[in-house]
This record gives structure tokens, C-alpha cells and sequence, in this order.
């Protein structure tokens, strides 16, 4: 493809990355609206100008669903912003989201060959542009869609992998129930990342286009208590069924003093915030425990922790601190949150790990009992191992504490469906080309099968699993 791109590729070089707009640091503690508030059209072309177009893409590799990086530059550089959303949302249905949500600095902008020299080419924020032109403009197409096939698809799960494959199988011509456990739908979309990070407006209108594409939605509907997959099956009437369940069952660390009041989990700690508005309370009846002018410890270095230390700080906690323990460079956490909780006024006390929460004789956290570490060999992860320095034990004062260390798969539809296999760790175990599980018409993706990870790989997963299901309803065989 040939470039409208007029400066030569040493000049493009010179143009330093713009910079996202966003709240003041200040201020935004104070509030949970957007941080980032967006490129203008300027600033996305000035942005765009910088890409080089070079012949091996690498950015294309980097990005989990192939979104074709250059050429929606492209259409940024000859100001068709409707034309640049529509070429993303050839590979990717939820732009918007990703744009603001997706690890980048591992994934697209990873591969970006400007970063071997500088800065690589702002690419989540290009596509948040375009994505966010396309809503505001109120100009969001819908997919063409194939002649209904007479085929029910049930979809367990309304996570980026249930939605993503949701879309494709509604395109596809297939009838599709997407059946939720929660009021609201989204997944994590909606009850773990906060509205600071990703508005929930945004995810309810993509999850109005889904449902222009024909998809009924049901919430409350816990699968494995109101109906099982087997019903679903059998008397339901259904001809395959996607489980997309996601990882939300929350890892403890398992140390005396966990049961103390004011000790959570992060699933809870987020869910009651984001879903059921606890910091709204008494306007809504969810409440949480008051954080103002306490001392608040999130034990964790991923997004869920940021999430909850940045969550803690807005409801008026006076300290939030990470507790992490490894070094700063080992966080999973995306390299812009840490940035944001940084400048919020989160505190990181890294190389540190809890042994015991402390409390009073009412049963009320205290404090954390907390013990040094240093970092020894590379483990699977890659990662350097932390390991406990003898003798090293120190306590903070907290009186709320954040358990933010990992999550496991949802174990409910496994435990009620005895012939689907399911690895030790407890995921389903479903065939990486085609994610059929172990029982006909059975698929399954995103987090239930990997362990916790990304938006766009459980997006991934959906779309994989979207072209499985149809071939499958197509000629029956398994
Ligand atoms: P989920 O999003 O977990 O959705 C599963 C859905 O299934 C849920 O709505 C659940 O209620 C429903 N369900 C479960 N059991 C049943 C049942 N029995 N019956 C009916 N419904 C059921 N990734 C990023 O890329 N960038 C980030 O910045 C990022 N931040 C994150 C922050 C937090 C706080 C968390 C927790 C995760 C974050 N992630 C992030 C990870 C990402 O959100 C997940 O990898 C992704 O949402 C997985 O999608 P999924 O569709 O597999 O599952
Ligand atoms: Fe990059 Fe994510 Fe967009 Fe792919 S979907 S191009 S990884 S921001």
C-alpha cells in the first residue's frame, strides 16, 4: 500500500509521540470520570504522521487479532476517520475499548520499529480516535448479516469473549442467547475496570449494537443453578453452546488474619464500586467500608491492584499503597497505570510480601505483618522468583486491605456438567485450534480456558470459536 504520508521517513522520526490529554493528576483523585480524555483530530493526525509504513508491519504481528495497523493509519493521514473505524472493526468489534484498554506497550506498539530508536507509534490512542469519532458522530455501521440459518446458539458469559464471538455468530445468520449471571452485561468490562479507565457508557453502546444485530440478552441467569448446560442441550433446544465464564473467582493468600473485617477481595472491592455504585452510597444501597482518611494496602502489581489502589484513593483514602513482591519492573500492570497511580499519589511499597493481617480485639484490621523479599532466578513466568529475607519482618499500619493476587476460572458450570474436562488448576480444557471442549456441542474460550489475561485475547478466543461453531452447525460434524 502506498502512503499519503508527504515527509520523508528521517523527518517522520523527529516528531515526538503525542501526548494523551488527561485530567489533572490533583483533581482526578478526586473524581472517577475518564482520566484520558482523547485525541483531537490534530493530534491524531500529527500522531499519524509519524508511522513509517514500513513493508514488514511488525506492529500487525504484535496485535492478538490482526488488526491491519498501516492501513487504518492510513485513512487517519487522508482524514477518513469513519473509513479507519471500519477497518479495525473488520478484526476488532469492541475499538473503543481496546483502544483504551489493551496492554499495548506489549502487544501492537511492542512491535512498533520507531520504538527501537524512541517512542513507538501512539496505536492504542489512534484507534481510541477513530473509535471514539465513530460513537460521537453517532455513525456506527452495522456488519452485514447472513440469511437466518434456523441454528440456536447459547452463550454462557457476556465478557469480551461472549460478546466477540456473540456479534460473529449473529452475522453468521445463527439465533444467539448470550445468558449472564450478573444484572448488567460486560463481564469485567463492567464490574472490574473502573469508569475512570473505561466509561460504562461505552461498553452499554456496544452492547446496544449487538443487540441491533438481533442477539437477546438474559441477566440474572446463573448457569449451573437456574439451567444447565445439559438443559440448554436437551429441552432448551439449543445446538451448541459457548462457555465464556471468565477467571473471577478471587485467589487468596491464605495467612492468618484474611477473615478480618475490612480485608476484601479485589473481585469484591471493584464489583461493589463499578456494578453496585457502593460509592454512591446512601443514593445506592450497596455499601463499602468508609475509606475516607484511612490507610489503605492493595496486595497485588496487576491491573486489578491499580484498579483498586486508584478506586481507594477516590473514595478518600489518605494513603493507598501497593504492596507488591517483586520490583516495580516485574508488575504486570499496564506501564500507563502505574504512571497514573504514580502521579494520583499511590504509594509502592515494593520487594515486600504480607505474612499475617493484624487486628483489633473487635476483629477490625490493623495493619499488615509484611516481610522483605529479594529477587533470586528467572521462574516459568520469566520473571525473577521473589524469595524472603530471613529475619526481615515489618508492619504497616491499614484499616482497609485490597487482595488483588490472581483469580481462578468460575467453577460452577464445570462442577455441573460432569462430562466436560477441565485441566488441575480447574479450567476447561478445549482444543486451541477449534476450542471444542470434551462434550459435543460444547465450545469454550477467553479466560475459563487460559487463566486471567487480556480484552482482546478472550476477543480472540470469541472470534475463533464464532468461525468453530458455525462450521460445526454446518455440517454436524465433531
Ligand atoms: P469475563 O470478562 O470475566 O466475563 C465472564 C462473564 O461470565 C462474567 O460476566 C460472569 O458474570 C459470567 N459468568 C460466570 N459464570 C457464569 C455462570 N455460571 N452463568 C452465567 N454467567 C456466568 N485486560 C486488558 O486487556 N486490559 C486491562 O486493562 C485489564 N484490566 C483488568 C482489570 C481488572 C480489575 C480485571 C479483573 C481484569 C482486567 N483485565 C484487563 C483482564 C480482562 O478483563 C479479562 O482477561 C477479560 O475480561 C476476560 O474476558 P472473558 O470474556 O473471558 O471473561
Ligand atoms: Fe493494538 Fe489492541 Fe488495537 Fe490490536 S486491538 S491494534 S493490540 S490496541
Amino acid at each position: 500500500m502506498t502512503t499519503s504520508n508527504p515527509l520523508p521517513p528521517k523527518e517522520r522520526m523527529r516528531i515526538p509521540r503525542q501526548r494523551m490529554p488527561e485530567q489533572p493528576a490533583g483533581e482526578r483523585r478526586e473524581n472517577f470520570a475518564e482520566v484520558n480524555l482523547g485525541l483531537s483530530a490534530a493530534l491524531a493526525h500529527q500522531e499519524a504522521l509519524r508511522c513509517l509504513h514500513c513493508k514488514s508491519h511488525h506492529c500487525f504481528t504484535g496485535c492478538p487479532v490482526g488488526v491491519k495497523i498501516k492501513d487504518f493509519i492510513e485513512l487517519i493521514l487522508v482524514g477518513d476517520f469513519l473509513g479507519a473505524a471500519a477497518k479495525i472493526r473488520e478484526d476488532n468489534v469492541l475499538p473503543a475499548i481496546t483502544g483504551r484498554v489493551c496492554p499495548q506497550e506489549d502487544q501492537c506498539e511492542g512491535c512498533c520499529i520507531l520504538g527501537k530508536h524512541g517512542e513507538p507509534l501512539a496505536i492504542g490512542y489512534l484507534e481510541r480516535f477513530v473509535a471514539d469519532y465513530e460513537r460521537q458522530t453517532g455513525q456506527v455501521g452495522l456488519p452485514p448479516k447472513a440469511p437466518p440459518t434456523g441454528k440456536r446458539v447459547a452463550i454462557i458469559g457476556s465478557g469480551p469473549a461472549g460478546l466477540s464471538a456473540a456479534g460473529d455468530l449473529a452475522q453468521r445468520g445463527h439465533q444467539v442467547t448470550v445468558l449472564e449471571a450478573l444484572h448488567e452485561i460486560g463481564g469485567v468490562l463492567i464490574y472490574g475496570i473502573p469508569e475512570f479507565r473505561l466509561p460504562k457508557q461505552i461498553v452499554h453502546e456496544e452492547v446496544e449494537n449487538l443487540r441491533r444485530l438481533g442477539i437477546e440478552f438474559r441477566t440474572n441467569v446463573v448457569v449451573g443453578r437456574t439451567v444447565t448446560v445439559d438443559e440448554l442441550l436437551g429441552e432448551e433446544g439449543y445446538d451448541a453452546v459457548f462457555i465464556a465464564t471468565g477467571a473471577g473467582l478471587p485467589v487468596f493468600l491464605n495467612i492468618p488474619g484474611e477473615h478480618l473485617c475490612g480485608v476484601y477481595s479485589a473481585n469484591e472491592f471493584l464489583t461493589r464500586v463499578n456494578l453496585m455504585k457502593a460509592n454512591q452510597f446512601p443514593a445506592y444501597d450497596q455499601p463499602i467500608y468508609d475509606c475516607r482518611g484511612k490507610a489503605v494496602a492493595v496486595i497485588g502489581g496487576g491491573n486489578t491492584a491499580m484498579d483498586a489502589v486508584r478506586t481507594a484513593l477516590r473514595l478518600g483514602a489518605q494513603t493507598a499503597t501497593i504492596v507488591y513482591r517483586r520490583s516495580e519492573v516485574e508488575m504486570p500492570a499496564r506501564i500507563e497505570e502505574v504512571k497514573h497511580a504514580r502521579e494520583e499519589g499511590v504509594q509502592f511499597l515494593t520487594l515486600a510480601n504480607p505474612v499475617a493481617f493484624l487486628g483489633d480485639d473487635r476483629g477490625w484490621l490493623t495493619g499488615l505483618k509484611c516481610q522483605r523479599m529479594t529477587l533470586g532466578e528467572p521462574d516459568k513466568s520469566g520473571r525473577r522468583r521473589p524469595q524472603p529475607v530471613p529475619g526481615s519482618e515489618f508492619e504497616i499500619p491499614a484499616q482497609v486491605a485490597v487482595v488483588a493476587v490472581g483469580n481462578q476460572g468460575n467453577p460452577l458450570v464445570q462442577s455441573t456438567t460432569p462430562d466436560l474436562k477441565t485441566n488441575p488448576l480447574g479450567y476447561i480444557e478445549a482444543d486451541p485450534d477449534t476450542l471444542r471442549t470434551s462434550k459435543r456441542g460444547v465450545f469454550a474460550g477467553g479466560d475459563i480456558v487460559t487463566g486471567g489475561a487480556t480484552v482482546i485475547l478472550a476477543m480472540g478466543a470469541g472470534r475463533k470459536a464464532a468461525q468453530a461453531i458455525d462450521e460445526y452447525l454446518k455440517n454436524g460434524k465433531w
